[in-house]
């Protein structure tokens, strides 16, 4: 079963994290690597002729063509952070090679900080990988569904109810029939246009779409190159054999989230914590490189403050 492959597969060991990550140098150089893989650039005019000054024991970066002064963490998803980085590498680690997701309130306990930073951090980490997947297009064969958290999934004509947050779920299979990569995202509602904007949002325009027949599907199968629908009545696409894989994938992210956030907002932070779910799953082969690999989304993400964290929007551009 590839789930045991992927829960068996070797992770960072903490001994690894504290080796290369344990001091605020090490940390500071990573970044520096993360961010500027091959050597400075400058953020201002994109030039990599530069001086180097230390002032207050931090590193300044200055352009020689532009005079802008920047240090490693200024413009990037650390940008006016007090923490250590030593702290925020701990927070990545925890974050990506935790089995399960780690809440707030664990991650609190675990970095010894206030209960808001802990917030902060998690959420910023999670915009950093809703960015990071906004820009996925699945390709290929594709099968979508849509879900609900909060509750569970609502038969026809019922859909959807209050308190409950409808998302749509779709997974890419290969040719052997198995599931690559998948999007979660949060809908408002079941309307064909809000399906036609989910499909040209999630999918390339070359795939080929199977749902169930409900018939709002048909205005996404409209925007892509094929669509098949298989009908059932009633509804009930969590029986049928050719959904499986999109209903294991459901019921692992609600297990997931309904394990870690017992009393979130799911309506406001629904678009955050589903990406958190999708980021996970599409890298899910990959549990050892992570740390590096979110270091790096990290280091390419902008600054995000309280405020904007806060309105639970993820930024798409
Ligand atoms: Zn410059």
């Amino acid at each position: 079963m590839p789930q045991n492959k992927i829960q068996f597969q070797p992770g960072m060991p903490l001994s690894e994290l504290t080796e290369r990550f344990g001091t605020e140098a090490q940390c500071e150089a990573a970044l520096e690597r993360a961010r500027w893989p091959s050597g400075f650039v400058c953020p201002e005019c994109g030039e990599s002729a530069h001086s180097m000054f230390l002032a207050e024991g931090r590193k300044y970066w200055q352009c020689t063509h532009c005079r802008a002064q920047t240090t490693v963490r200024s413009g990037t998803l650390f940008h006016a952070s007090k923490l250590p980085l030593t702290k925020w590498f701990q927070a990545i680690y925890l974050v990506t090679q935790n089995k399960s997701n780690i809440s707030a309130l664990s991650l609190k306990r675990h970095l010894g900080v206030c209960y808001r930073t802990a917030w902060r951090i998690k959420h910023k980490l999670l915009e950093a990988m809703a960015e990071r997947e906004s820009r996925r297009l699945l390709t290929g064969v594709v099968l979508a569904d849509d879900a609900y958290l909060g509750g569970v999934h609502a038969g026809k004509p019922g859909r959807g109810s209050e308190n409950k947050v409808p998302f749509m779920a779709a997974v890419e299979l290969n040719d052997e029939g198995h599931p690559q990569h998948v999007r979660f995202d949060p809908i408002t509602d079941l309307k064909g246009s809000t399906m036609a904007n989910w499909a040209r949002t999630a999918l390339h325009e070359a795939v080929h779409l199977v749902t169930d027949g409900w018939a709002s599907f048909s205005a996404a199968g409209a925007v892509v190159a094929e669509h098949g629908a298989i009908i059932v009545s009633p509804r009930q696409s969590s029986d049928l054999e050719v959904f499986e894989w999109v209903n294991t994938f459901i019921a692992n992210l609600k297990t997931a989230i309904r394990g870690t956030y017992h009393h979130f907002d799911f309506e406001k932070y629904a678009a955050r914590y589903l990406a958190e779910a999708q980021y996970r799953v599409n890298r899910r082969f990959e549990l050892r490189s992570l740390v590096d690999r979110l270091l790096r989304t990290c280091a390419r993400t902008e600054p995000c403050s309280e405020s904007w964290l806060r309105l639970g929007v993820v930024r798409t551009s």
